[in-house]
């Protein structure tokens, strides 16, 4: 069976509506919450800035690398889920069908419309967003800009290959690393994200 994608995002939506008292929404084993596509690209985009120009590629790095390490715990958390086990499982023949698992509850949480373009095991992903949030942001507040701006959806992908073909948990994290060599921040039609195999892993 192929990975269901509308199924997955249909269960994320009815499982949303079960929050805490806190606002906190307790849901394929992972806590999540409501957070204003506005708030976490000021957050990103400002932090850049206050680093200024001279630190420019440290700024992004450590944007990436959190998003990367949180992907890398959430979706670890996503695959070992009752929801999982339950929704998405069934539909899972491959290993590589559980990257489809993941970029459909990506697409589930709003991080984009996450497409898997292209997947050679172990070596390679290929992921295309045609509207990431993070783009649109950053587009909103400045002008079109000469580097890519997807620092959150960068480290998933990352993260993805790195549950599917890292060492094993959690000591993969950042086995594989990602570039964004489309973005429509610098004019580009959609986002892509290539991840690889890390030349050198960070040490973390
Ligand atoms: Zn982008």
């Amino acid at each position: 069976m192929a990975i269901d994608g509308t199924k997955i995002v249909h269960a994320v939506m009815e499982g949303s509506k079960i929050r805490e008292s806190k606002g906190i929404i307790p849901l394929f084993g992972v806590y999540l919450s409501l957070l204003s596509v506005e708030y976490y690209n000021n957050l990103s985009f400002d932090f850049e800035e206050k680093m200024g120009k001279t630190r420019e590629a440290e700024a992004e790095a450590l944007l990436i690398e959190a998003a990367q390490e949180c992907g890398y715990a959430t979706f670890q958390g996503i695959r070992n889920s009752w929801e999982w086990e339950q929704i998405v499982s069934p539909m899972i023949e491959t290993k590589e069908d559980q990257i489809l698992g993941f970029a459909a509850v990506a697409v589930a949480f709003g991080w984009g419309d996450l497409e898997v373009k292209e997947l050679v095991p172990g070596e390679k992903l290929v992921i295309k967003v045609g509207d990431s949030y993070e783009a649109r942001g950053y587009l909103k507040n400045y002008e079109r800009t000469h580097s890519s701006k997807c620092y959150m959806l960068r480290g998933v992908t990352g993260a993805f290959m790195d549950l599917l073909y890292g060492e094993d948990y959690p000591d993969g994290c950042f086995d594989f690393s990602a570039e964004e060599p489309f973005c429509r921040a610098k004019g580009d039609p959609c986002c892509e994200f290539i991840a690889r195999k890390s030349s050198c892993k960070k040490n973390t």
